[in-house]
């Protein structure tokens, strides 16, 4: 089955590595926001000069310049998807559905990776990216908890979000979100 899956979860959650080994399983998009502006960030492109400080400090680029982004990618293929890092506030949420209305692709699951606050410290400072300094992790957290968090509420009146634990190995973690994935046919019942 070709899903259409927002995976929600603050930084250093796991995101990007499960969408990678989801997306090559099952023939999905993996849509990052992030990576796709860091791309934009090495190329020196205009967009990446506009949008390089803004990352490098951990703040959230403009909601209309990520829709875009958004709205390029998803137009373009019908077939399933994985937004990773997207949407990140209350504003990107009201726009993604409204995206998803005009394209006529309905979002089947919003997959909340839930990892403690200790763990996710440890995780991010260790990868080494250039906007993972204590500092900018602290800020990307806060803004987490403070914009992003809230929308979980969105997807859970809608009956769409479940959660998985995020602890332990990559393919624990894995294995669990395939069989939340998997649950989802059967039942509409959410699980946080
Ligand atoms: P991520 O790889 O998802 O942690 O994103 C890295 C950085 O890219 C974030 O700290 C933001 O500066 C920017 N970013 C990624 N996705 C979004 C989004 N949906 N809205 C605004 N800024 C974003």
């Amino acid at each position: 089955m070709r899903e259409r899956v927002v995976i929600l979860g603050p930084p250093g959650a796991g995101k990007g590595t499960q969408c990678k080994l989801l997306a090559a399983a099952g023939g999905l998009l993996h849509l990052s926001t992030g990576d796709l502006l860091r791309a934009e960030v090495a190329a020196e492109s205009t967009l990446g000069q506009q949008v390089k400080a803004v990352v490098a400090q951990g703040d959230l680029v403009g909601d209309d310049l990520v829709l875009a982004i958004v709205r390029n990618r998803l137009g373009m293929h019908q077939e399933g998807w994985l937004l990773d890092g997207f949407p990140r506030n209350s504003t990107q949420a009201a726009m993604l559905d409204d995206l998803l209305a005009d394209l006529g692709q309905p979002l089947q699951v919003a997959l909340q990776l839930q990892v403690s606050e200790e763990e996710l410290v440890a995780r991010l400072l260790s990868r080494g990216r250039s906007d993972d300094s204590e500092a900018v992790v602290r800020k990307r957290l806060q803004i987490y908890a403070r914009q992003t968090e809230p929308i979980n509420a969105h997807y859970q009146a809608r009956g769409l979000l479940k959660c998985v634990d995020g602890l332990g190995s990559i393919e624990e973690v894995a294995t669990r979100i395939r069989n939340s994935l998997d649950e989802r046919k059967h039942s509409r019942e959410t699980t946080c």
